[in-house]
């Protein structure tokens, strides 16, 4: 028997997830997503035939597509997109994109405020981890106007934010109330919630003109050419907080002056250049003077009839992470792989064959973990581990060999017997920096009192 929760205002659908293996006392996610499937009436279908967003919305009773624009930050991270098929946030014909996208933090950390958690409290009787708090570029409450708490705890949205009341940090509130009085940093705040609150993206292709044509207006560099006039990036950087820039959009405070950087200045070309919707959010609010200038400007070329039927994805969209969140899901099962990312099962086979994961069939993952660890750490001969752990010789090899393949292949090149490497390792990438810490006392009385409050009631 299945205790039945309902989400709660602008809770964060990973957070919601917490609450229901909490509430019911699962504490193994796998397992109790196992439970929800079978409690939905999936009982007999693959694990991966439904993803974990899809299965919170039917325990949720609500469409999916309602619940992926609700509660989480898919509507944010899909507001530009620059392939199709430009159908609505959440569509179960977006397989691919459920599965990994939908649940994925949005920024590190898990963010909340301490007055929302002593109301959410009195008023829903739990205190909850909400979506609007975990957004890029949030450091403030909307409603209280308090400095945010956070943890970099992985995972921490499966625990209450009470579970952190003795080892959580305050983003630095001098810092905080210098961005509330930043023109900028609201500005990109505020369209970052218009967008969030669309059902549907936008196309890039609009986008960038509408961004380009006012680039123009202002006579800075647009397009490819030789650059001969400001440069967006440049008029980001000095509008912008740099400590807010570095946690928004990583590794753009450390280019030079004059120096094109593609992230940002990328958005004025006029074309679908991969640009992201948070940097889109970041070039139109310091193009406008007004987020209703810029979300105007944005949404004018976009017209509704975007919407396309859905194709088979192509095997270059998807990415190593992608690839690897699909095989975890589907316990090492190749087919599975393929049919989460509607790819063809031998192009599956092909990309996880050269990221070292070979399809896992009836090996259970934890028998050969351990006997891998008998013949690694223990010295122990592959045959007797795979005795002793009930695992088939001949499948453990295959396993193995499927998981050395991309080493061999290295090894064959160093020694000029193999193949060249067909391309160059990709750029590092940036990663974003966390807010400026609170390491004054604590100003506001409010606080310690809710804090007080919360580890008596915990203690209780
Ligand atoms: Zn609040």
């Amino acid at each position: 028997m299945m205790l039945h929760l309902l989400p709660l205002p602008d809770e964060i659908a990973s957070a919601y997830k917490g609450r229901l293996l909490r509430h019911n006392g699962w504490s193994n996610p796998n397992e109790a997503m196992r439970s929800l499937l079978a409690w939905a009436g999936g009982g007999g279908a693959n694990r991966w035939e439904v993803s974990t967003v899809e299965l919170l919305a039917r325990v949720a009773g609500m469409d999916t597509s309602k619940f992926v624009t609700e509660h989480t930050t898919v509507p944010l991270r899909r507001a530009v997109v620059a392939e199709p098929p430009w159908i609505p946030h959440g569509s179960s014909e977006q397989g691919s994109l459920l599965w990994t996208m939908a649940l994925r933090g949005i920024r590190p950390g898990a963010y909340f405020c301490v007055k929302c958690v002593e109301e959410d409290f009195d008023h829903h009787g739990t205190p909850y981890w909400r979506r609007e708090h975990q957004l890029p570029g949030v450091y403030c409450c909307s409603k209280h106007g308090l400095a945010l708490s956070y943890v970099e705890t992985a995972d921490a949205f499966l625990s209450s934010p009470t579970a952190f009341i003795d080892n959580h940090q305050v983003v630095s509130e001098p810092w905080v109330a210098d961005l509330q009085k930043n023109a900028q940093v609201q500005r990109f705040l505020a369209i970052c919630a218009d967008l969030l609150a669309r059902t549907q993206p936008l196309d890039e292709l609009d986008v960038s003109r509408a961004a380009r044509a006012r680039a123009m207006d202002l006579d800075l560099h647009s397009g490819h050419g030789i650059v001969r006039k400001r440069l967006l990036s440049d008029l980001v950087m000095q509008r912008f907080d740099k400590a807010w820039l570095a946690s928004v959009v990583p590794g753009l405070i450390d280019k030079q002056a004059g120096e094109y950087w593609q992230t940002v200045d990328g958005a004025v070309i006029g074309k679908r250049a991969g640009v992201g919707s948070i940097v889109y959010a970041l070039v139109f609010s310091a193009l406008f003077e007004s987020a209703d200038d810029a979300i105007n400007a944005m949404i004018a070329t976009t017209s509704a009839d975007k919407c396309v039927a859905p194709q088979r994805l192509e095997a270059r969209q998807i990415d190593e992470g992608q690839l690897r969140t699909a095989y975890i899901a589907a316990n090492g099962s190749h087919r599975g792989v393929a049919a989460q990312l509607r790819l063809r099962e031998s192009i599956a086979t092909k990309r996880l064959g050269d990221l070292g994961l070979p399809p896992l069939g009836n090996l259970h993952a934890v028998s050969l973990r351990n006997t891998l660890s008998a013949v690694l750490q223990h010295d122990m001969s592959l045959s007797r581990a795979c005795r002793k752990h009930g695992l088939a010789l001949d499948d453990v090899k295959a396993a193995l060999r499927g998981a050395l393949g991309p080493l061999d292949s290295v090894l064959g090149q160093i020694t000029g017997t193999g193949p060249r490497p067909k391309a160059a390792p990709s750029a590092p990438r940036h990663r974003p920096v966390p807010p400026p810490r609170q390491t004054a006392p604590i100003a506001n009385a409010t606080r310690e009192a809710v804090w007080s409050g919360h580890r008596a009631a915990v203690q209780a």
